[in-house]
């Protein structure tokens, strides 16, 4: 009896001393992980009309350049904005970036609440494509929002997403994963060939299950990971529920700024560097798929040469 107890209060002591280690033994590995070094693509930039006085072009660039931003997809409202980005080939180019332009579905403000109704909007999103830019043609549509699912049933939305299928175009929604379905079944593919990012991943907080389902029902969506509820924890590093999500699904990934207000251009060092304390406590192959490879297979890019 008192060797057991003598035994129990051995065992009590050690995990008490464990229990005190942990804190210590969690923060030494986080410390220990490297950020992620490699080359990022943006996949979720605007570059709007109330951020070009604060920010011009050269300013941008050369945040992109520092921060080791090898390529963006760029959108604004109204689409002169990326069409300035899409301009600058030379200044673009001596960043070691590379544009990759979307249309924009609004002109304006009051266009975020009623585009999915609007005939106009298609009209502008037609004229657009046809346009194309100085980097060669659009290669989708968005961001759009979406914040009733039911509006996914909206006419313009409907003809949008065919038109997206048809035309492999990408869609960048930012939606619930309601609206996921609703759009997806206005497609031809019925989702099977339609390539939708899915922005923000669910901002309302979908939770990881529903996710890890949708991406096992339409093989072409992708999730960009900005402001999603849950994603990192503490230390900075991915929760575990999302850590083991992003390496059962590593090619369906992508990081995104969301610069839709001049405080993210702020802040956009901080955020790319965010993102690569998370992913540098990735395996390697992984981390490059999600910051650039993945974005790259999408849009055809080339590796990223070294800067000049
Ligand atoms: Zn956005």
């Amino acid at each position: 009896m008192r060797a057991a107890l003598k035994l129990q209060r051995g065992v009590l002591v050690f995990c008490l001393g464990v229990a005190g280690l942990l804190p210590l033994a969690a923060k030494a590995q986080s410390a220990a992980v490297a950020p992620y070094s490699g080359p990022i693509f943006d996949a979720h930039l605007h570059y709007n009309d109330d951020a070009q006085s604060a920010f011009p072009l050269d300013a941008v660039l050369r945040l992109m350049r520092d921060n080791g931003v090898r390529g963006v997809l760029a959108n604004s409202r109204p689409n002169d904005g990326t069409r300035t980005l899409a301009s600058a080939q030379r200044e673009a180019a001596a960043a070691g970036v590379v544009v990759v332009p979307l249309v924009r579905l609004y002109r304006n403000r009051a266009d975020y609440t009623g585009w999915f109704a609007d005939a106009s909007i298609e009209r502008m999103v037609a004229d657009e494509l046809s346009r194309g830019t100085a980097a060669g043609p659009y290669r989708g549509i968005g961001e759009f929002h979406l914040y009733n699912n039911a509006d996914a049933d909206g006419a313009t939305a409907a003809r949008l997403m065919a038109l997206a299928d048809q035309r492999g175009l990408t869609v960048l929604a930012h939606v619930d994963d309601i609206a996921i379905d609703r759009l997806m079944a206005h497609t031809p593919s019925r989702g099977a060939s339609t390539s939708l990012i899915w922005a923000h991943t669910g901002i309302g907080g979908t939770p990881a299950a529903r996710v890890a389902e949708l991406l096992q029902k339409y093989p072409r969506l992708m999730g960009e990971l900005s402001y999603r509820p849950g994603l990192t924890c503490d230390d900075g590093l991915l929760c575990p529920e999302w850590r083991a999500l992003l390496l059962r699904y590593p090619d369906r990934f992508l990081i995104g700024s969301d610069t839709w207000v001049n405080a993210r251009w702020s802040s956009y060092g901080a955020l790319m560097q965010g993102y690569r304390t998370w992913l540098g406590a990735l395996p390697p192959d992984v981390a490059r798929r999600i910051a650039w490879g993945n974005a790259a297979q999408r849009f055809g890019l080339a590796e990223p040469g070294p800067l000049r």
